[in-house]
């Protein structure tokens, strides 16, 4: 890969154009080792989309960037909508605001060591996991309507969590512009079950300790000190918004042809944003961050529930959720003059730097918190935003993969791993042994790295590593 970059920062990247090409810019955020070993899959999708129509700046990725369907995960790209600017499915990715909820306790690791087990036996009881596992709620209709125009605000009303927990999610838990009506009838009978639950997989709930802090002011802004016990929820929109994926990939394919749109891969189906398959999908895609947001809510509950029945001082807040699978409308100063940009974040955690006017007072001096999850093996981190990001205020999600699901089960074994970790006291709970397989921590980049290369990078500066404590696996 390096061969076919230049560096033009220490820890960013560019991809120079080929004689004949003709796209936007490219820009690659990591440091050398990273972009070496990254999927060179990855240069050729991110390729593809700085040529869609309506980029502003470059079409960047993240450190943690890997293949993905369409658009890079860890890819970033802003449009502009009044310069023939896309939306793009592929550009948010199927599970649409998967994210990582993470949750500070007033409990220190000596206060649950004794009950780990129990513990991480009560949680996987209770936190529905797994392919197609249903929770206890089973919405109608019109309740599933409530749940896609209200996000975690509704989740408040029926009793998961409180009012407080609002002011640490994005956009206070609950964005504009979702259109029930523009979610199929299967989309949403595919969730009728499926609120408050984790999925499969990738995704988790951990428990963490906070192992290491780098930045003293803003730990203890986010209320963050080490040996203290950090949850945190990783999960999406579930059926729903894979089902929105699905439908829509067929609808945005239509439309670019009908608009005469080029596509370089079949993958990148997109409309321009303002046509009504862009205005669709745009309905739709805000209808399934309100269900994301609503089930991590829930989750939070259930979490809170189980933690209190063992331990009955306990005491979870929400520290900050994050999405980062999404598109969304935010102004941006372009050379001087602020624009209403649709920023695509599709791997990629929004990041917005110290004084951001949608930041919660108490995090307003130091920046928004970022969560970066690493793997149940390793460890997780916790950044802040900088000002002076210059990827549209994005930064990494994850460690990202190294290699694929099919490498690591052919690799790897979920019950012998399991097995290892338990003997580093690290709890795994789950119902795939597979998963675990497909989901082995060496499977996954060095989170280290991937951290400080983030930070390095300008995009974002480590504030804790968490290291994982137990593991319940989707
Ligand atoms: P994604 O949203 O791309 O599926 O996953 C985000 C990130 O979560 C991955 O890049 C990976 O680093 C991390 N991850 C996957 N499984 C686990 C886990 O069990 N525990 C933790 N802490 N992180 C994980
Ligand atoms: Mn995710
Ligand atoms: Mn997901």
């Amino acid at each position: 890969n390096l061969q076919r970059l230049r560096q033009i920062q220490p820890y960013l990247w560019t991809l120079p154009l080929q004689p004949g090409e003709k796209r936007g810019e490219v820009l690659l955020y990591g440091s050398a080792p990273l972009l070496e070993s990254m999927d060179d899959k990855v240069l050729e999708q991110i390729a593809h989309v700085a040529a869609l129509p309506g980029l502003v700046g470059a079409a960047m990725t993240m450190p943690d960037a890997h293949w993905g369907y369409g658009f890079p995960i860890g890819g970033v790209a802003a449009f502009d909508a009044e310069r023939g600017g896309v939306i793009s499915a592929g550009g948010v990715g199927f599970d649409i605001s998967c994210g990582i909820r993470s949750l500070r306790s007033n409990m220190r690791l000596q206060d649950v060591t004794p009950k780990l087990a129990t513990l991480a036996d009560r949680l996987f009881q209770t936190i529905p996991a797994g392919v197609g596992e249903e929770g206890a709620l089973k919405l109608d209709p019109k309740q599933l309507d409530q749940v896609l125009l209200g996000g975690a605000h509704w989740a408040v009303q029926q009793g998961y969590g409180n009012e407080a927990d609002l002011d640490y999610i994005e956009e206070r838990g609950c964005v504009a512009g979702a259109i029930p009506a523009n979610v199929s009838e299967l989309a949403k009978k595919r969730q009728r079950g499926e609120m408050g639950t984790l999925g499969s997989g990738n995704h988790y709930l951990e428990v963490q300790v906070v192992d290491r802090i780098f930045d003293e002011a803003a730990a203890q802004a986010y209320g963050l000190q080490e040996g203290q016990i950090v949850i945190s929820i990783h999960c999406g929109s579930r059926g729903l918004g894979h089902q929105i994926g699905t439908d829509y990939l067929v609808m945005l394919a239509k439309a670019a042809s009908r608009c005469g749109i080029h596509l370089p891969d079949r993958e990148l189906a997109c409309a321009p944003i303002n046509s009504p398959e862009g205005q669709q999908y745009l309905g739709a895609m805000h209808a399934a961050i309100n269900c994301a947001l609503a089930n991590r809510q829930i989750l939070t509950h259930l979490t809170r529930e189980t933690f209190r029945e063992i331990f009955p001082a306990s005491k979870l807040e929400t520290l900050f959720d994050v999405s980062h699978n999404t598109c969304k409308q935010e102004h941006h100063v372009i050379d001087g003059q602020s624009r209403l940009l649709y920023v695509h974040r599709k791997g990629a955690t929004r990041a917005f730097g110290p004084e951001h006017a949608m930041l919660p007072k108490r995090y307003r001096a130091v920046g928004q918190p970022v969560i970066i999850g690493g793997s149940m093996g390793t460890g997780s981190y916790v950044l802040a935003g900088n000002s002076g990001n210059s990827a549209f205020a994005s930064a990494s999600h994850g460690a990202g993969r190294a290699l694929s699901r099919r490498q690591a089960s052919a690799r790897w074994q979920g019950k012998q791993l399991i097995g290892e970790l338990a003997q580093q006291g690290i709890l795994i709970r789950t119902r795939s042994m597979r998963g675990v397989a497909e989901e082995a921590p060496g499977a996954y980049k060095d989170v280290d790295s991937v951290a400080e290369a983030t930070e390095q990078a300008g995009l974002a500066r480590r504030v804790a590593f968490l290291r994982p404590k137990v593991c319940v696996k989707g």
